[in-house]
Order: C-alpha cells, then structure tokens, then sequence
C-alpha cells in the first residue's frame, strides 16, 4: 500500500468535514470547559453506520459461537480484522487527531479496550450483558489497571485486591487512577490480584472483573485537571468491600484474563498510537507551512530561512514515516500477519516521539502566537506529551523492545 485508494480518500474527506462542523466548533467545549466527548462520539459513530456495522458483526459472532463455533473470524474485528477494516479503523482515528486527540483515547479505552477485552476472553453470558453497548458507544467503558504506586510494574506493586467470599463470589477493596473514563464509565474492566492465604504478594494471580457503575462500594471521581487531551476524561476509581459474584469475573474462570490477557490488550494499544501521532503531525506541519510561509521577519517570510526549513524538513521526514508505519500494519493486517513485540512497541516509541517532537518545533515556527491557544499548535504539543506516557511509557518501550529481540520474557 503506498497511498489511499478512492474509497478510502471519500471516507477521509467525509469524516474530514464531519470534525470541521462538529468538533471543531465544540473544542473548547470538550477540551477544557468539562463538556463530555460522548455526545459528539456518538454522532460520529451514528454518521458513520458504525453502530450498524458492530451490531451486524456482534450478532453473527454471537450466533456462531452459539452453535459451538469459538474461532474468531476476520470480521470479528479481532487482531484488526480485515485489511479494508485496519483502514477504516485508521482513517478516523488519523482525522479526530488532527484537532482532538483525546476524542479517540476516550472512544480507543471504551470500544477497544473494555469492549475489546469482554469479545476477546468473555464468556458467551458476558459478552451478551455487556459488550454491545460499549461497542458502539452507547455505555461507556474503562479499563483499570494503574493505580497509585503501580504504573510502569502495573503487576508488582498492584495492590487492589479480590478475595473469595463464599462460594463463588468475591469482595474488592483498593483503588485504581489516571483511568481514561473513570468518572463517566457505565461498565469498568477491573484488573486486580487475588488475595490467597500463603501466596506472596508478588506471585498472587491476576484477576478481572467486569463492574457497573452505581455497584454499592464503588466510587468514581470527578475529572482530574489535565495537561492536555480535555476530551478525555481521566479519573479515580475506589473499591470498598465491593462485592461481586462470579458471573462478573472477565471470562468466567480465575485464569482467563489474567497477566497475558492485558499485555495483548497493550499490543493493541500501541498500534493505534501511530495513527493518532500521523494524525498531529499532519496537522502540525500544514498549519506550520503555512506559517513559514505568511509569516515576514527581516522583509521576507520566515520560511526563507534555512534554520526554519530545516525543521519543516524534519517534519516531513516524521510525517512519511508515519504515513508508512500505519500503511504498514494495514498491509500485516490485510495479509493475516501480527507484528512481534518488538515491531509494534518500537513504532508506538518513534510515533510517541516524532508527534512530541514535530509539535513543539510547531509551537516553536509560531513564536509568541504558537504559544497562544489559538494557535492550536500548543494544543498539539500538549496532546503529545501524553503518547510518550500512557500505553507503556517510552522507557518501558525501550525495554520491551530489547527483551523481546533478545528473547527474555
Ligand atoms: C491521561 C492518562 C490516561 C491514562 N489512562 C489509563 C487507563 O485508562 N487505564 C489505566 O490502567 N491506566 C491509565 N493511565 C496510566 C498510565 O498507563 C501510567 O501513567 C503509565 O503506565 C506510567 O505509569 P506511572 O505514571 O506510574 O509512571 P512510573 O511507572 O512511576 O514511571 C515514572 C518514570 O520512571 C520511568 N521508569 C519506570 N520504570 C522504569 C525502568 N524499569 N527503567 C527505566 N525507566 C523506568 C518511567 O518510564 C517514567 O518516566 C493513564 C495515564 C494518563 C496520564
């Protein structure tokens, strides 16, 4: 693949003037006056038919696995599903980045993450309670794991704590933070560890739950202040003596979803951070040409000095290498092929990283104005910082990616 086709281009152009006439009005709104995302999201989805599209492929999965047919399918949309649908996925995620990058890590958590994680390890029972509705954004969901002295050794220091009351249920107590939706999710997937006697605390089990808001001993705080991405709500979670019965342990067993069920979940993760970088530094380059090029210093325009030209260059350097990270996993998408830990963690650093990087020589063209919030460069740079955190810190990145090409676990 070495550009969009036709179709793709007409859907481009058509989610391009839907965020013109819908988010691009409402940003101050979503980004930092507290207005919620999920309205706009919604409207996005509806547009789109994409409410449509997950239900039809929600029931046919349901109905074949009904008949005893566990396999997943390319249209269940697991592993990106087919080549047309990696594309599809992308091509939103790329333009609601251009001027929103919080709009997709609030959808990417309730859709992906907490939706992703019920299709892919719930049992049947489950999947039909909970998953529809988060799938086309018509609940809310989040995904918890970091907590307050556990983020980048999310399992070692992880001290939210399931223990079995009776026979087959279990009450929780602890709390979860920095989690995309906290404040507003209907449906939580909790990962926390199971309190055994005479295990150690570094070798206790992963455990999940899927929870629902309004759970007597459930609490969900307000949105935390940000510095950037206002349209994506992040909260707190608090557990008291919260009690569940098994019908809400994630895939019916102690086992189904535990550490390896969340590091495939930062897989998925990860590749969806190229998209919502190419889709900044697109924006930061288009807004900084045309700066460079109106823009007069010394009688002439600041884009006629070498020392700008070099960081449009630079720019245009991340922007193709982005453009072809995303194209890429298209084609390993469309061809039934998975990247290796390695591949996918050192795109999710270099697209972390040139968004960072692209974004602040973006503020930097614009001098005192790109300072300005409405020049919206700023806006960028902040939604950047957070690519280099969330999903696997750079360093972690730099870690998995060493392990995993010397074959350490
Ligand atoms: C806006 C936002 C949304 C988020 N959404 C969610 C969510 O939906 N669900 C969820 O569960 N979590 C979420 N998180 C949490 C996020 O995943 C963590 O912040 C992240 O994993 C890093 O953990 P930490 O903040 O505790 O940093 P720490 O792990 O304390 O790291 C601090 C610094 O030390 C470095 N460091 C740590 N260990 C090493 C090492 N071994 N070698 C070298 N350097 C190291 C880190 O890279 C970092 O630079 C979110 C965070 C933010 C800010």
């Amino acid at each position: 693949m070495i550009e969009w086709n036709e179709q793709q281009r007409m859907i481009q152009k058509m989610v391009r003037d839907f965020v013109a006439k819908e988010v691009v009005p409402n940003l101050d709104d979503i980004e930092y006056n507290g207005v919620p995302p999920y309205d706009i999201l919604r409207k996005m989805i509806k547009t789109f038919g994409m409410d449509v599209m997950a239900t039809q492929n929600f029931e046919k999965r349901i109905a074949r696995e009904k008949a005893g047919d566990q396999a997943p399918r390319e249209d269940d949309g697991e592993g990106g599903g087919s080549g047309e649908q990696a594309a599809m996925t992308m091509i939103p995620i790329i333009e609601l980045s251009r001027h929103a990058q919080g709009l997709v890590t609030a959808m990417g958590v309730s859709m992906g993450l907490a939706g992703g994680a019920i299709m892919s390890k719930g049992t049947l029972a489950q999947k039909e309670r909970w998953a529809l509705p988060l799938l086309t954004l018509e609940k809310v969901g989040a995904w918890a794991i970091s907590e307050p002295n556990s983020g980048s050794d999310a399992f070692g220091q992880m001290k939210t704590l399931a223990r079995r009351d009776g026979n087959d249920g279990y009450v929780i107590n602890g709390s979860k933070t920095w989690i995309t939706n906290g404040p507003f999710a209907d449906t939580i997937i909790l990962i926390c560890k199971l309190d055994e006697e005479g295990v150690e605390p570094r070798d206790r089990k992963i455990v999940s739950f899927i929870l629902d808001s309004g759970m007597e001993g459930l609490e969900q705080s307000k949105p935390f202040k940000k510095m950037g991405i206002g349209s994506s709500p992040t909260g707190e979670l608090f557990f008291s003596d919260l009690k569940v019965g098994a019908d809400r342990l994630l895939g019916g067993s102690e086992t189904a979803y535990g550490r390896s069920g969340a590091k495939a979940t930062f897989m998925q993760e990860r590749a969806g951070v190229a998209a919502m970088a190419l889709g900044m530094v697109e924006r930061a380059l288009e807004l900084s040409t045309a700066y460079a090029r109106d823009r007069e210093q010394f009688g002439r325009p600041i884009g006629d000095n070498q020392l700008i030209q070099l960081k449009l260059a630079k720019m245009e350097v991340a922007r193709a290498n982005l453009q072809n990270m995303v194209f890429r996993y298209i084609e390993m998408t469309a061809a039934g092929k998975r990247m290796t830990l390695a591949e996918a963690s050192a795109m999710k650093l270099y697209a972390a990283q040139a968004a960072m990087e692209v974004s602040t020589e973006a503020v930097q063209i614009h001098g005192g104005y790109g300072y300005m919030r409405e020049s919206r460069v700023e806006q960028l740079m902040r939604d950047a910082k957070i690519l280099q955190i969330y999903a696997g810190t750079d360093e972690m990145q730099v870690i998995a990616i060493a392990r995993d090409l010397i074959g350490r676990d």
